[in-house]
């Protein structure tokens, strides 16, 4: 097992290749670790800047045990690790964080809102459904419009589709692959918040100021952050943040998205057990970033300061908008961060420039 804090020099295990993390792996170079990266593609793009690729499935048994014989603690980038992988990583002696409870509970919607309402944290009424007739009862119960998404799986606003009649709750379940959903009542938001948040090995707690989010199509187009808030509504922020951690036994960074209601509450749309989308403005933004915090908290290290050094405005770079990198590494206040994917489908996430601007 391995003994925290952990020296630079050791090998952390990253389950997942792509741009979170590439940018993990770069951290943990910065700090002195080697970085092993467990991931299907040969080429990805953190398998490029990290010591080790190993090539295949994240619950393939032979790659598991690779991992485990050069790795002392494996995170992940994404949240749809398989739970057995984890637990077969944990028999091999390998200590991984964020744990299997916090995967769980991120995985499942409904997992998810159960928990977050027991910890005393508010998000939108919901109900489950496990087949068409159940989707129609709920969605008469609560009422359409609603928002009906797969319980699983589902990410940059696909396996999610309006309910607009209760009657047409059977037809939207089967369009969204006859498997269980949550439906959830409609969020009368004024805008989109996130919060990233951390916590070490020691339990000690740091959150970042709060980012105002702007989607399209579902996908992060752009996240503005520090957000100009009211005291009341950080402090509020970083309450959710806090019983959210304490609630997991949360080692590393999670990312929680919020709805600024019209009423002034805040609501909890989704947690994401890893570094997040709207946390990287904390790159060019503040004293340490998501990045660092990450590796920081997993290995063992104190967590690093939050504040802001910068107000950011992110954007991500979808698609072709990547070829004008010539043009954006001419501007004096963009910070550019590419992911080195070979291929620009419509929609892929690229890279992203962080535009500084005064606090
Ligand atoms: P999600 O995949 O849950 O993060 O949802 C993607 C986007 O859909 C969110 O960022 C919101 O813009 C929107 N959305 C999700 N849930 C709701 C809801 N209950 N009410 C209104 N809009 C929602």
């Amino acid at each position: 097992m391995a003994r925290f804090p952990l020296p630079p020099g050791s090998t952390l295990g990253i389950l997942g290749g792509g741009q979170l993390g590439r940018m993990l792996a770069l951290a943990a170079a910065r700090l002195g670790f080697d970085v092993a990266v467990l991931e299907r593609d040969a080429d990805s793009p953190a398998g490029r800047v990290a010591a080790h690729t190993l090539v295949g499935a994240y619950a393939d048994p032979v790659a598991l045990e690779q991992l485990a014989a050069l790795a002392s603690v494996v995170t992940y980038e994404f949240e749809n690790v398989p739970a057995e992988a984890v637990l077969t990583l944990q028999r091999l002696g390998v200590d991984c964080a964020p744990g299997p409870e916090a995967l769980a509970v991120a995985q499942d919607r409904v997992s998810e809102k159960q928990f977050l309402n027991a910890s005393g944290v508010a998000t939108v009424a919901f109900a489950s459904a496990d087949d068409a007739d159940e989707a129609v009862a709920a969605a008469t119960q609560m009422g359409a419009p609603l928002l009906m998404k797969t319980r699983r799986e589902g990410y940059d606003g696909k396996g999610q589709r309006w309910v607009e009649h209760a009657a047409q709750a059977g037809e939207v379940f089967r369009a969204l692959g006859s498997v269980p959903v949550i439906l959830e009542a409609p969020a009368d938001f004024v805008r989109e918040l996130s919060i990233i948040a951390a916590r070490g090995r020691d339990g000690a707690t740091a959150v970042y100021p709060l980012a105002e989010n702007h989607h399209e199509g579902g996908i992060l187009r752009r996240s503005l952050a520090p957000a100009r808030v009211s005291p009341a509504l950080a402090d509020e922020a970083e309450r959710i943040a806090a019983r959210i951690l304490k609630g997991l036994d949360y080692v590393g960074v999670l990312g929680i998205e919020l709805f600024e209601m019209r009423d002034g509450r805040l609501l909890v749309n989704e947690i994401a057990p890893r570094v997040h989308n709207t946390g990287h403005w904390t790159q060019d933004g503040c004293e340490v970033d998501q990045f660092e915090q990450h590796i920081r908290a997993v290995a063992g290290w104190p967590l690093g300061p939050t504040a802001a050094v910068a107000r950011v405005e992110m954007l991500n770079l979808l698609g072709d908008e990547a070829d004008a990198w010539a043009r954006l590494a001419r501007e004096p206040e963009t910070r550019l961060h590419l992911y080195g994917k070979r291929e620009a489908k419509p929609g892929r996430k690229m890279g992203h420039v962080n535009k500084l601007k005064a606090l």
